[in-house]
């Protein structure tokens, strides 16, 4: 079974909206064993999507759209649909009255525009689309099929995992293919590469490393018979391999994670925060529930800040400005008292681009103080790849995911 994508719109080739749908259908599609095996995106131009469609059965067994069945007359996928399969637009009465029900549910007129939803290329058969108004499209077209679907990612989504994917995973036949994400942090990409490099040399595996700032994914791909065994097999070498850096697989955050490990000690944490100005305790606060183990922060940004809220030594501060270890062990203590929590965690660091009180961009101070005062840890300075405006996001990036990674350890 063969699938490519057709997203249309013109806001994807002027870059105002980033193609989620094409990312998002092409993961789905893997997990389920569907083969996506090429993407294209084009314009609200009937012409053009008529001959992309065509081309695209020409290779494939079944083609995928998103865009264009909304209705104004921007959207025009319906009417490419329709000449392609060189058949009229039929309006159809189900939808049409199913539309004018919904218009005066919601106390609106009908605007005469919104009919045009009703209109169907005939003997195509609608998809049921329970988050939103316009259905989706299933048309039979030279031996091949064509799913068209909203724009509109939510409702995409709904009719991919209600209709289209019960279908294609049908005759997708057993998995040939099977793919897991292991997720790690503290390692480079590059040393990870070298220590997996037998896990490479297994026959039928291939591996991808997809790096986040302090972070890389390891995509392990199992392909040919067996394949979920060989996989398992795999996966078991390379967290062998790797030791503590892996902290979890799939969609399992680094934030969810420290969130489970403190819920099995018990324990809350309290964040006090300079450079990323918030970031840790929104990434903590990400996970549903974290309020059981989540206490709550200070973003002390400016240095007197860091005395006044958290009770960090004045003539520290004076002496050596708010970049150094002893601060942030300070602040984590101080946090951590005030709040009451089991853990404080603090960063404070020069994100840059420039450099502050004559410390190098990149220099980051991490403290964690444990339950009692028999845990206090600080790290030294993070690594810096690349120089300009980037970096500041990096380093706050890095900032986060180092201190996380400190309260996992
Ligand atoms: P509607 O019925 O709501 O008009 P539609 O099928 O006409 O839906 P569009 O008008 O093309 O869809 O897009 C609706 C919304 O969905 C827009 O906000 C658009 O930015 C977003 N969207 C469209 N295509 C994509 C895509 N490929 N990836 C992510 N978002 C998209
Ligand atoms: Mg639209």
């Amino acid at each position: 079974m063969r699938v490519e994508l057709l997203t249309v719109g013109d806001e994807l080739l002027l870059g105002d909206t980033i193609n989620g749908n094409a990312a998002w259908m092409g993961r789905r599609l893997a997990e389920r064993g569907v083969e996506v095996t090429r993407s294209v995106v084009v314009g609200d131009e009937p012409d053009v999507i008529v001959a992309a469609v065509e081309e695209a059965l020409g290779r494939a067994d079944a083609v995928l759209t998103t865009g264009g069945l909304g209705p104004t007359y921007d959207d025009v996928t319906r009417d490419a649909l329709a000449k392609a399969a060189g058949v009229a637009l039929v309006r159809d009465p189900a939808l049409e009255a199913r539309l004018r029900e919904r218009v005066a549910k919601a106390g609106r007129d009908l605007q005469p525009m919104a009919l045009r939803m009703a209109d169907v290329p005939e003997g195509a058969a609608l998809l049921r689309n329970s988050a939103g108004s316009a259905p989706g499209l299933r048309v039979e077209l030279g031996g091949g099929v064509v799913y068209a679907l909203p724009g509109v990612p939510s409702e995409m989504r709904t009719i991919m995992d209600e209709v289209v994917l019960p279908e294609l995973a049908a005759g997708a036949g057993p998995l040939a293919v099977a793919r897991r994400t292991v997720r790690t942090a503290g390692l480079w990409e590059s040393v990870i590469a070298a220590r997996l490099a037998e896990v490479e040399a297994m026959p039928g595996i291939r591996l991808a490393y997809l790096p986040d700032p302090a972070e890389v994914k390891v995509r392990i791909t199992a392909a040919g018979g067996a394949a979920q065994e060989r996989l398992a097999e795999a996966e078991g070498r390379v967290r062998a391999l790797l030791g503590d850096a892996v902290y979890g697989t799939g969609d399992e955050s680094l934030a969810s994670v420290v969130h489970r490990l403190l819920g099995e000690r018990g324990a809350t944490v309290a964040v006090a925060e300079s450079l990323t100005g918030g970031l840790i305790g929104a990434e903590l606060t990400s996970v549903p529930g974290s309020s059981d183990t989540f206490a709550g922060g200070a973003v002390t940004y400016a240095t007197s800040m860091k005395h006044r809220m958290l009770g960090v030594d004045a003539g520290l501060l004076d002496e050596h400005g708010a970049v150094h270890p002893e601060v942030a062990r300070q602040m984590a203590e101080g946090v951590r008292d005030r709040l009451g929590a089991g853990y404080g965690l603090a960063v404070t660091g020069v994100a840059g681009p420039d450099p502050q009180d004559g410390r190098p961009v990149g220099t980051v101070y991490v403290g964690l103080a444990g339950p009692g005062s028999e845990r206090l840890v600080t790290a030294p300075r993070l690594p810096v790849p690349g120089t300009g405006m980037e970096i500041r996001a990096v380093i706050r990036r890095m900032t986060v995911v180092h201190a996380l990674e400190l309260l996992r350890r």
